[in-house]
């Protein structure tokens, strides 16, 4: 391995970053990450932090589990990769395909279709989608409902119905019939509605008028994460996943859940759509799946859609899409010893009781910080602390402050992740009150120095 100086002398230099501007990298070159134990990080430099961003909300189980480490080690050794396409299929794809089934029933998913990440389970669940009501005759249904603020991936169809203009804008002209309607926000809504029950009333009247509009038989499905995550930390009433599923229903319109956060334990529940008691036809998943060791995902898949895929004599129910690493063998063992550890570990209750601790303190420090506009949590650990220049035109904080908490949290020995106005705290469920203690007490610093700045 070369050594540090040579990753310091050549950060950039050869290399993109998704999600960042090549030429603001190279003035402001990102901090290289050299090793990890535990909840914490170590940079090029030798400084040890937490890691609230939980790597991309991935690692839930921190980076010392040491099952998945010799699981992926094993599996290298006995069969480091073959094929799910059509003819063969590796061992460890049926293990894991299997025991999700057990994860998933209570939210009526049986059956399993493997991707490399979360995009390609979103546009694999996009394509299914489709596909269902191509396979029913109802050729019609091509168009898809999502919340402006979603965030779904970066593939042509996740790009399509993302709700962020900073993934579409520079990549336009994207899918035609995305639909995309205003999110569950009760900081910043187009009504100016704070209440969020009457605005979870609100969207749902939205939704009905934007399926009138359409006609229902051209909409295939509506999909939503259970709570935006990239958006900013966005939960909705608690009513609102419940009624768009009613929505759907009456409609004949699928319910695609975004999982590819909440999946595993992040909100305190197994599944966001098991948070607001909704089955979703569709339900994509990625990240936690392995821990962050190994790139994998998959959707799974309701009974409705498996009858009416499997029950088919048709040439329509032949599934087109899929990926080389699609079931991976190293992935799926990665994926068995994760969920085996995050069973053991129960980190449902440690999200729980964390994430209030972090919410409540994040409010606290908003009685204290007028730069802090919005806090939202309350479920899990997800937690937004949206900055402002100005509490009462809500005009959002100018990019130099939020540099400065960054700046100011690290040195405090804290990792966040900053999203435009958006301070985001997704740490490893396995996250300990102390350190979290330390998460909060880094942020006021941060705040704290920022409010100094002029
Ligand atoms: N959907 C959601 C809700 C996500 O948060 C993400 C990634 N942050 C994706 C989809 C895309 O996943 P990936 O980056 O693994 O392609």
């Amino acid at each position: 391995m070369r050594d540090h100086n040579f990753l310091i002398e050549n950060n950039t230099k050869h290399m993109w970053q998704p999600m960042a501007h090549p030429a603001e990298a190279m003035a402001n070159p990102p901090k290289i990450i050299t090793g990890a134990e535990g909840v914490r990080i170590t940079d090029v430099h030798g400084a040890t932090v937490i890691d609230a961003v939980g790597g991309l909300w991935n690692a839930n189980l921190g980076y010392s589990c040491q099952p998945i480490k010799d699981a992926i080690a094993e599996q290298l050794q006995v069969l480091p990769y073959y094929s799910t396409f059509r003819g063969s299929v590796p061992g460890p794809a049926i293990e894991l395909a299997a025991e999700l089934r057990e994860w998933f029933a209570p939210d009526g998913l049986t059956r399993a279709f493997f991707t490399s990440g979360g995009s390609d389970s979103i546009d694999t669940a996009l394509k299914f989608a489709r596909q269902y009501h191509k396979i029913r005759g109802e050729h019609g249904r091509a168009k898809f409902i999502s919340f402006k603020k979603g965030y779904h991936g970066t593939h042509w169809g996740g790009a399509s119905i993302n709700g962020n203009q900073n993934f579409r804008h520079n990549y336009e002209p994207l899918l035609p019939g995305c639909i995309h309607i205003p999110a569950p926000y009760p900081y910043r809504n187009p009504f100016g509605e704070t209440d969020p029950e009457r605005l979870a009333e609100l969207i749902a009247a939205i939704l009905e008028d934007e399926i009138a509009f359409n006609g229902a038989d051209t909409i295939a499905a509506f999909i939503m994460e259970p709570i935006l995550g990239a958006g900013g930390v966005i939960p909705p009433h608690p009513s609102l996943m419940g009624k768009i599923r009613e929505i759907c229903t009456r409609n004949g319109i699928l319910l695609i859940a975004d999982e590819i956060i909440t999946a595993f334990g992040r909100t305190g529940a197994w599944t966001g759509s098991r948070l607001w008691g909704v089955q979703p036809d569709l339900l994509c998943f990625a990240k936690a799946i392995t821990n962050s060791y190994f790139p994998f995902g998959g959707v799974m898949i309701s009974e409705r859609l498996v009858d009416t895929f499997e029950k088919s004599d048709s040439k329509a129910a032949n599934i087109g899409t899929g990926y080389t690493y699609s079931g991976h063998p190293v992935g799926a063992a990665a994926a068995l010893a994760t969920l085996a550890e995050t069973k053991r570990l129960n980190v449902v209750e440690n999200a729980a009781a964390r994430g209030t601790q972090l919410f409540e303190g994040a409010q606290a420090l908003m009685a204290k910080h007028d730069l802090i506009g919005d806090v939202r949590g309350g479920h899990g650990l997800m937690i937004g602390i949206e900055s402002v220049a100005d509490r009462a035109t809500k005009a959002p904080a100018a990019a130099d402050k939020m540099a400065v908490v960054a700046e100011t949290v690290y040195e405090a020995g804290v990792m966040i992740r900053v999203s435009g106005p958006n301070i985001i705290l997704s740490p490893p469920l396995v996250i300990s009150a102390e350190d979290c203690d330390t998460i909060l007490a880094a942020l006021d610093s941060g705040f704290a120095a920022a409010s100094a700045t002029a």
